[in-house]
């Protein structure tokens, strides 16, 4: 019989979780690492752990938790990514990820070459690690509450010893909800933190930026999104001066709602946007931003 083990990043991967657990009509059990429980998942039970650790400690307590799990399983991103690679590792199991449709316990949809192709992959023995894209299934809510135990994380094998302060505070760009990202023309980083930061956060949203923007210096690293960046599934993404290259367009086309703002008529972004306003930029951003309020 098969049985789900998810690693929950954030409150909401549970409800998640349920929605891959239900693909496959299989119970599961979570480790949700911080933050508070929202019950209504179906979960059997949440093993709590009360803050973040490094992967190692996430990936040793996780096999500790899991030992009767087929499919070990959390949604995608840089961090679960990592967690789950090592957790294959201790398994001694295969890992699949970005999965976006299930087929059967052992065969999984997942897209390649930038989200061009979807290949069928084939898990040749369980259990089974998967990153799942939570776009591709829907999350479950409204069920039976679970049990609740809080567990402490496995000492972990790495110390940190510097912790670099996110900016802003603005949410996990994986998780956002909305997502404001720009491009080659912002001038320099001031400008890019106070236009596409400052409209992302009068929205409550992130910041994101293309790669163009970021080998230029104008944004950090860690908000690159693409295919060699970061996986967004956003309820809206605002592109603005982005060409809409097809690396950039894998990383978004999770999104529900995609507005593009460039000055090119003919750029390839209006083919995918919703949403296109032909206008520059600078000009467009700041009225937005002022018609919220900010
Ligand atoms: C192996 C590989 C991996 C890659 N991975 C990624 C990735 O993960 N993410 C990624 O983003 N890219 C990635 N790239 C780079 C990608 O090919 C593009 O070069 C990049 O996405 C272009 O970024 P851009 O849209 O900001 O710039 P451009 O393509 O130069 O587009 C800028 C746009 O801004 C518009 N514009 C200019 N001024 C204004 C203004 N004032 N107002 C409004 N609009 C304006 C222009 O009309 C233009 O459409 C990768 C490339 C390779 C080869």
């Amino acid at each position: 019989m098969n049985r789900v083990f998810g690693i929950a990043f954030a409150s909401s991967d549970v409800a998640a979780i349920a929605g891959f657990a239900r693909s496959l009509n299989a119970p599961f059990d979570v480790l949700q690492i911080g933050g508070e429980v929202i019950q209504g998942s179906g979960a059997a039970s949440i093993h709590l752990a009360p803050d973040t650790a490094p992967a190692d400690a996430i990936a040793t307590t996780a096999q500790q938790l899991a030992s009767d799990a087929t499919h070990l399983v959390a949604v995608s991103s840089m961090a679960s990514k990592d967690v789950l690679a090592r957790l294959a590792g201790l398994v001694d199991c295969g890992m699949i990820t970005d999965v976006v449709t299930t087929l059967s316990p052992t065969s999984f949809k997942r897209p390649v070459v930038a989200g061009t192709l979807i290949a069928t992959v084939e898990a040749l023995e369980l259990p089974v690690a998967i990153t799942f894209r939570p776009a591709g299934y829907e999350a479950v809510t409204g069920q039976a509450a679970s049990s609740v135990q809080a567990v402490s994380l496995a000492p972990s094998a790495v110390a940190v010893v510097q912790e670099a302060k996110k900016t802003g505070g603005r949410p996990d760009l994986t998780q956002a909800r909305i997502v404001v990202s720009g491009g080659r023309p912002m001038k320099d980083a001031a400008t890019f933190e106070s236009v596409i930061g400052g409209l992302a956060d009068a929205l409550g949203g992130a910041a994101g930026a293309t790669r163009a923007a970021v080998d230029s210096g104008i944004a950090p690293n860690e908000l690159q999104v693409g295919q060699t960046g970061k996986i967004v599934a956003p309820d809206l993404y605002i592109a603005a001066g982005i060409s809409g290259s097809t690396q950039h367009m894998a990383g978004i086309k999770d999104s529900k709602f995609i507005i593009a703002i460039n000055k090119d008529p003919d750029a390839p972004i209006f083919d995918v946007a919703d949403l296109g306003l032909v206008a520059d930029l600078y000009v467009a951003l700041p009225e937005l931003k002022a018609k919220l309020g900010g």
